[in-house]
């Protein structure tokens, strides 16, 4: 894993919180982006060499909005910038961690990304990324 890529964060209202972590960060969120197979909206933030990513149910489906339901707002998941996806899921896999999804897919920000299950990486929801080049 190359470093931290962003910090996602699940609330309820992304107007509400993106003027929130506005305030919190003195900046303010630099785009928005829904990813439609995921039932999310997002919000992105730039705070000096890190990236926050606040995530809002767009449907009652959605994990986000189940996520919210069982543990209320907060940290939802870490996400770490890979090299090389596909060979960084073989070998976690291999490790025995348990992958949500076979196949990387589609993530915001132009981004291949796999989560992990929570309940083998000691209940952090681990998500990995590559940059899609
Ligand atoms: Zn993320």
């Amino acid at each position: 894993m190359v470093k931290i890529e962003h910090i996602g964060i699940a609330v309820k209202s992304l107007e509400t919180s993106n003027a929130l972590f506005a305030k919190l960060f003195n900046v303010p969120s630099y785009k928005s982006e829904e990813v439609e197979s995921e039932g999310v909206l997002t919000s992105f933030f730039q705070v000096g060499p890190n990236k926050i990513e606040l995530l809002v149910a767009t449907n009652p489906e959605s994990p986000i909005a189940k996520f919210i339901e069982k543990k209320g707002e907060g940290i939802h998941h870490i996400a770490f910038e890979v090299d090389d996806i596909y060979a960084e899921m073989k070998r976690l896999e291999g490790e025995g961690f348990t992958l949500l999804n076979k196949e990387p897919k589609a993530g915001a920000d132009n981004k291949l990304i796999c989560f992990l299950h929570p309940k083998s990486t000691n209940g952090v929801l681990v998500e990995l990324c590559q940059e899609i080049r």
